[in-house]
């Protein structure tokens, strides 16, 4: 690991609705290394998708700071932004919702290489097929729909459209979470392995903590739109120093 990738400081969100006000992201510090991953866990509601949606500029912040590369990205220009935007994907826990079922898994991995301006048209059928075999999948995928397709393929497929715009960071909400055990495996050794060769970031948001831990160096807790503890993901799941941290890993099954 060299150097920091995201930076983010004391980030705050808050929802508004007639009856309450929810301080879904409260004073939120913390940064991710090039080629490193940070699991956040929590409970439900502590703001965990609010922070992905946040980082991928789905949700604007009342307050704080995000940097990528030193870059403050809520200062850049609309072009500036356009540019960069490539550099943080997301892959979320239901890829059927992400996209349009009428379209063709290729033209959907294609439609952020049109976006970003990569590559000619014969260039781009050619990066396609890369994609997909980077991810696992047989090239010929590309010319079915994504409904055709198995949970896990599917999976798969969100992340070869993810990993098309070459992203610094990836950003996954409870991308497995929906996953048997056997396929959450095989994606978890899939993620580490494009890291490992292409030094990729990943935020890995999880409620399950043995498979956070599992994928994670670094891990955050989050409680209540605030960031509770965070450590090395080992230390962290070991010995946690939170309440919420203990009752985290107090919850995981003894017999896995
Ligand atoms: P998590 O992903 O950890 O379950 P969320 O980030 O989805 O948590 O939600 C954090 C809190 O913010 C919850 O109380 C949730 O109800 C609230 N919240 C999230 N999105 C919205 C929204 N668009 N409008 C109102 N409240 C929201
Ligand atoms: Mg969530």
């Amino acid at each position: 690991m060299s150097g920091e990738l995201l930076s983010v400081e004391g980030l705050s969100k808050r929802f508004a609705d007639r009856r309450r006000t929810v301080a879904a992201l409260d004073d939120v510090t913390f940064s991710i290394g090039m080629g490193e991953t940070l699991g956040i866990v929590g409970p439900s509601g502590s703001g965990k998708s609010t922070l992905a949606r946040v980082l991928l500029r789905l949700v604007e912040p009342d307050a704080g700071r995000i940097l990528i590369d030193g870059e403050d990205w809520r200062a850049l220009s609309p072009k500036a932004l356009r540019q960069r935007r490539g550099s943080i994907q997301m892959v979320f826990q239901d890829p059927l919702s992400a996209f349009n079922p009428r379209t063709t898994i290729g033209k959907a991995i294609m439609d952020p290489l049109r976006i970003h301006a990569i590559g000619n048209r014969g260039a781009r059928h050619a990066a396609i097929a890369n994609l997909l075999q980077r991810v696992g999948l047989p090239a010929e995928m590309a010319g079915r729909r994504i409904h055709e397709v198995s949970g896990g393929q599917r999976q798969r497929v969100a992340l070869a459209r993810a990993l098309a715009s070459r992203p610094r960071l990836v950003v996954l909400d409870e991308a497995l979470s929906a996953l048997d055990v056997s396929l959450r495996g095989k994606m978890l050794e899939l993620l580490v392995r494009l890291q490992e060769e292409e030094g990729i970031s990943f935020l890995f948001i999880g409620h399950d903590p043995a498979v956070v831990r599992m994928i994670s160096h670094r891990v955050a807790v989050m409680d209540q739109g605030r960031i509770v503890e965070t450590g090395d993901a080992d230390a962290v799941f070991s010995d946690p120093q939170s309440q919420t941290g203990k009752a985290l890993i107090a919850a995981i099954p003894t017999w896995r």
